[in-house]
């Protein structure tokens, strides 16, 4: 697909809408050419016009060919221009592709965030008419970041402006998996670096703590993400959690979350230590209880894996369990997504996060280019979800967008009442800071009361983290110096 751009700067927002209808296909955008050709195009046009701009939008898609204009004041912001030159474009594309992408012309990564935002500044009336109206947002999905909203809400109001939240990076799997685009070794690659990489994931761990009194922060929630963090063993799990729970002050913390990931890695000796560790919650990700799915995805484990790594987690004590599905998966089908769906209910988790597939171009499975299922398909698996995992008491309590996820959907963490993950909230909101230690983590200094983030980035791959460790050490000083450029916001903790 052809997308003709002339006097205006909004390249990235139309190439991201021309990706709604065209997904598969390349976009080729062509700067400062008005005159478009070709089977698929489009021109997206914005000049002078009296004492105004005008707004002209003209696309040719197959046999349909469509042309729309609007007019602006020249003094309108440039957000605005660029909100009604997409809406002309969506519009139009709608119409010669018969497709309705629910989020309308919505292509960020935080609705509910601007939903809230919105909310804030308007009313909850205003912002809703905001989203259907102005953004084009389909009443379902309009309904769904508002409930969305009023859950998240509940632990939102529970940050204050000293609060701040740890992640601890474990960036090593088993295997990888073909559509993952994380920053993740296999262990089989980097076995030999784990151990040095714990010792100074513990030192970095214990500067952190420091940096954490200096600023007279408290912390309201741990999570150890990766990768899967239960590729490393028992014995490393149980020194970085005692080096969390002796450097921190976790008195007021409501969570500590380990992913467990791939249920391939979850052993009774793991569970164990986590559980002496403190951990409140666990993760098991199935992602699909499909085999045949699970060997096209390139993920080593079985259905009978998952089962038997959820049982053993209920058998050591784990009371709070999230597991992670994906909808959209190369090789699924609808029937495939509820067998899985219900499969996992009759397991009874306290929480369930409904993925949806996104092909980034790093993933092997895009540039395989196998299997990718319609936008259709996926949107059949979450109404699915949605239905069920209401029917069955869990609620939406967070929920976030990708670039590139089949059908432009959502990701949707579900839970029962009480058992949200407070973490999975915060660094989605981006309400207070997070201060991230191991390799390929980020470090995000919040301001308390603004919007602005300072961020932190630690290096990327375990053996630059190892060789430039001093590095790592120093950048966290950065948080104290931002600290202390907010001069008072932060009350210090007697
Ligand atoms: S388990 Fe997660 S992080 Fe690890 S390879 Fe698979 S998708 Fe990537």
């Amino acid at each position: 697909m052809k997308l003709f751009l002339y006097g205006h700067s909004f390249h990235y927002e139309m190439e991201n809408l021309c990706r709604l209808f065209f997904h598969r296909q390349k976009i080729e955008v062509l700067e400062d050419c008005r005159d478009f050709d070709g089977p698929d195009a489009a021109l997206t046009l914005v000049e002078p016009d009296g004492a105004g701009l005008r707004l002209l939008v003209r696309t040719r898609v197959g046999r349909y060919e469509g042309e729309a204009e609007d007019a602006v004041p020249a003094s309108e912001k440039p957000q605005e221009i660029e909100r009604r030159l997409a809406v002309l474009l969506f519009r139009q594309l709608e119409a010669a592709c018969g497709v309705r992408p629910r989020w309308g012309i919505l292509t960020g990564v935080r609705p509910v965030k601007l939903l809230r935002s919105l909310t804030e500044r308007f009313g909850e009336e205003e912002a809703a008419r905001v989203f259907r109206e102005d953004y084009l947002v389909t009443e379902e999905k309009l309904r769904l970041s508002l409930t969305t909203m009023h859950n998240e809400g509940v632990l939102l109001s529970r940050s204050r402006p000293e609060s701040c939240s740890l992640y601890v990076s474990i960036p090593f799997c088993p295997t990888r998996c073909a559509y993952c685009s994380f920053v993740s070794s296999t262990v089989e690659k980097t076995v030999r670096l784990i151990p040095r990489y714990v010792e100074l994931l513990c030192e970095e761990l214990r500067k952190t703590a420091q940096v954490v009194r200096d600023c007279g922060l408290r912390v309201e929630s741990v999570y150890f993400g990766g990768g899967t963090p239960t590729a490393i063993s028992a014995e490393q799990l149980s020194v970085l959690l005692g080096t969390v729970n002796r450097e921190f002050d976790l008195s007021h913390s409501r969570e500590l979350t380990v992913e467990a990931g791939r249920p391939d890695t979850v052993t009774r000796e793991k569970l164990e230590a986590l559980r002496q560790g403190g951990t409140t919650r666990i993760s098991i990700n199935p992602q699909t209880l499909s085999d045949e799915v699970l060997r096209r995805i390139g993920r080593r484990h079985t259905t009978q894996q998952t089962l038997d790594a959820f049982r053993l987690a209920r058998d050591c004590g784990m009371d709070n369990i999230n597991m992670d599905l994906i909808a959209g998966l190369p090789g699924d089908t609808v029937e495939g997504f509820r067998a899985t769906l219900d499969g996992v209910l009759a397991l009874a988790p306290e929480s369930v996060t409904v993925h949806t597939l996104s092909l980034k171009r790093s993933a092997q499975i895009f540039q395989d280019g196998a299997g990718e299922p319609e936008a259709e398909t996926a949107a059949a698996m979450l109404d699915y979800a949605q239905r069920r995992l209401t029917q069955e008491g869990y609620q939406p309590y967070y929920l976030y967008r990708q670039s590139r996820m089949v059908g432009n959907l959502e990701n949707i963490g579900w839970c029962k009442p009480g058992c949200e993950s407070p973490y999975n909230v915060y660094i989605m909101d981006e309400t207070h800071t997070i201060l991230a230690c191991g390799a390929g983590a980020a470090t995000k200094v919040k301001r308390p009361g603004a919007d602005d983030l300072e961020r932190i980035f630690n290096f990327k791959f375990p053996y630059e983290y190892i060789d430039r460790f001093q590095e790592v050490l120093e950048r966290k000083n950065r948080v104290k110096h931002c600290y202390d450029q907010f001069d008072g916001t932060v009350r210090t903790l007697p």
